[in-house]
């Protein structure tokens, strides 16, 4: 039975990789500047791993890179874009919740890196652009109807990064009260009520 389950793994665990890789290269990351100073070619591995459930890989090992608590660096755009790629595709949960998470990682922070400050250049713009180019997708994020064996909790927590994310980016306030109404229960409690401390509709 464990070697059963070892090896479905595997092989869920390379599908999953090779169809997120497929959206990966479509951006020029070569071109862009990480956090860590190199370029951020070097990101497209690390983001494979993060698309393709990798249990040691989160969106934490991005820190650095692509954000640092509150600042967002070059290739955060593009990141975006990719998750959303991805998460268009057919991944696990384990693999969702590690890109909702970046998502929700990145919608929240807003500045910019020390030291850039040439004319024209708005990360957080340009991440907020990026995001709502996948509001039709996150609201089918928090409605995803996963596979028994996903857990409930997983489902929960996933469904719960998408809310957040929408609540930061979506300037539709009523859309998202109906989605949180509608949603209810397969959100963290926390998030459940517009009065609880889950997030902010007003950016
Ligand atoms: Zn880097």
């Amino acid at each position: 039975m464990a070697l059963t389950l070892l090896a479905y793994g595997w092989i869920a665990y390379d599908a999953d990789v090779r169809r997120a890789d497929l959206g990966i290269g479509r951006y020029a990351w070569s071109e862009l500047r990480c956090g860590c100073g190199r370029q951020a070619s070097h990101l497209e591995g690390g983001f494979a791993r993060l698309a393709g459930a990798d249990a040691e890989f989160d969106a934490g090992a991005l820190e650095g890179h692509v954000f640092s608590e509150t600042v967002l660096y070059e290739p955060a755009p593009v990141v975006i874009s990719a998750c959303l790629d991805a998460l268009a595709d057919d991944l696990a949960v384990t693999a969702r919740l590690h890109l909702l998470a970046l998502l929700a990682q990145l919608s929240s922070a807003q500045d910019q890196p020390p030291g850039v400050t040439n004319a024209g250049s708005n990360l957080w713009s340009e991440c907020r652009a990026a995001l709502r180019k996948g509001i039709p997708l996150l609201y089918a994020e928090v409605f995803r109807a996963y596979p028994k064996q996903a857990g409930r909790e997983n489902a929960m927590v996933a469904a719960s990064y998408a809310f957040d994310v929408l609540m930061m980016i979506d300037n539709d306030a009523q859309r998202v009260e109906r989605c949180r109404s509608a949603a209810a229960e397969f959100l963290a409690w926390d998030l459940r009520s517009k009065a609880s401390f889950g997030g902010s509709a007003s950016s």
